[in-house]
């Protein structure tokens, strides 16, 4: 069913009982041409693309909770491409692409908002650190602009300019940068995936990979064993556990971030903002609340929630930045489950068993990547090799020392 403005109309006139469900509810199949493992924003593109860019239809995405119940339903929406290194900034901008059309494209209201992001600077070194990230964009045809505190303080009145400890100096901004509702996201891959013949296995927990001469068969779930030709791994932040289950062991660690919602209130925030002098990023949604994190809570986990000290730490950093904030009561929080790679950029590629493909390391970064890493994943899938947007990202460069260190922070996963 397509959905428009005729449809709505017609459909408040009868009541509004001819909906249709947006994806089947189908029993699995014995054997598909491709099983993909994780059915968040990543696993759900790469199967909407595999059918419509490469005509593989006969795919199943086997999800062990139900859509949205990931990584893809829990974070801060936002989407940006504003990246230093050659390794990351052209797949960010073709992602960054991507959604721009993305809308129209699966014909579902994702609430794309480029409403800008804007990355705050207080010191001079941190100045010429941004002037230079800007710089990289510019010279691969993306928008950037730096702007100095005056051009801060007419988009942002509210924020404290005269803080003695973090003064704004000004700030980065990409005016293409924004939002977008998270979980409508999933919602329109999972019904443009469905459409095309896709099954969406929801509540089946992949429980073990066979792996026969070599090559995976199959994996074992909840539901029985499903066979297929091609396996590709999208599980996000349970990525080392499900790729263990092939006797793979990953460069990632699993860590817990936060995110918050405040109460509703009247505009103050049309952009995106992230503090420089510490973690922070904060929005404001249609509906009038603030949405906002920062750190990891800075432990192993496979938890989706988190601990109070980082409450308390991520709050600090927004009072830091917005005084005001500390009259704002704070509505909601949750946590996810972040799958982050030891250079804190991600793993696009093959492995050592040739018909088993694996999508992960996305840290705190992954939701502004789902169309690209879904583009290029389907792409490697259907054709056995890199898409030139995600050609760097490697699972072997850990080993060959080529890293993708946007933040320069070393081995060390939970600083990206
Ligand atoms: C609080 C928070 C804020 C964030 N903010 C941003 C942001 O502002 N911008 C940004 O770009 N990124 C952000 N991220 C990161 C982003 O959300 C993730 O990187 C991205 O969603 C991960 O990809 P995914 O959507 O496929 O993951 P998920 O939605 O987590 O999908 C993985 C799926 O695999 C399933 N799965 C796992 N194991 C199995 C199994 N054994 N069998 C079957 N299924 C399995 C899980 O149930 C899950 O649904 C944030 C993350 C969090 C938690």
């Amino acid at each position: 069913m397509r959905y428009s403005v005729a449809s709505l109309i017609a459909n408040a006139f009868s009541g509004n009982r001819n909906w249709t469900p947006a994806w089947r509810e189908p029993e699995p199949k014995s054997r598909y041409d491709v099983v993909i493992v994780g059915g968040g924003g990543h696993g759900l593109a790469t199967a909407y693309y595999l059918a419509r860019e490469h005509g593989i239809r006969n795919v199943a995405i086997v999800e062990k909770g139900w859509l949205g119940s990931g990584n893809i339903g829990r974070n801060t929406t936002l989407i940006r491409s504003n990246y230093l290194l050659p390794g990351n900034e052209p797949f960010y901008e073709w992602s960054l692409k991507l959604w721009e059309g993305l809308e129209q494209e699966f014909n579902f209201n994702a609430m794309v908002s480029q409403r800008g992001v804007l990355n705050l600077y207080h010191s001079d070194a941190q100045r010429d650190a941004f002037t230079r990230r800007g710089n990289a964009m510019r010279m691969h045809g993306v928008d950037a602009e730096l702007l100095d505190r005056e051009g801060v303080r007419r988009m942002l009145p509210f924020f404290d300019y005269d803080n003695a400890r973090f003064p704004i100096m000004g700030a980065l901004l990409q005016r293409r940068g924004g939002t977008v509702r998270h979980d409508a996201v999933a919602w329109g891959y999972g019904r443009g995936a469905d459409e095309m013949g896709v099954d969406i296995i929801q509540h089946c927990e992949v429980t073990g990979i066979r792996v026969e001469n070599g090559r995976a068969t199959g994996v074992e779930t909840s539901r029985g064993f499903i066979g297929c030709d091609r396996l590709a791994l999208a599980a996000a932040g349970n990525s080392s556990v499900v790729a263990a289950m092939a006797g793979l062991r990953l460069p990632i660690e699993s860590h817990v971030l936060q995110a918050f919602v405040s109460e509703g209130l009247k505009p103050f925030i049309d952009t995106v903002v992230t503090f420089g002098a510490g973690h922070f990023y904060i929005s404001q949604s249609d509906k009038g609340g603030l949405v906002f994190g920062g750190d990891l809570d800075g432990y192993n986990s496979y938890a989706q929630r988190g601990n109070l000290a980082t409450v308390e730490h991520v709050f600090e950093a927004g009072l830091a930045m917005i005084p005001g904030l500390s009259r704002v009561k704070a509505l909601r929080s949750w946590g996810g489950v972040m799958d982050m790679s030891m250079d804190g950029s991600p793993i696009i590629d093959k492995t050592p068993i040739p018909n088993l493909y694996l999508n992960c390391g996305w840290c705190y970064g992954g939701f502004k990547a789902t169309p690209a890493s879904g583009w290029c994943f389907a792409h490697l899938i259907a054709r056995d090799e890199p898409h030139p947007v995600a050609r760097e990202m490697r699972l072997d460069r850990f080993a060959r020392g080529y890293l993708i260190d946007e933040n320069g922070r070393g081995a060390q996963a939970n600083l990206h």
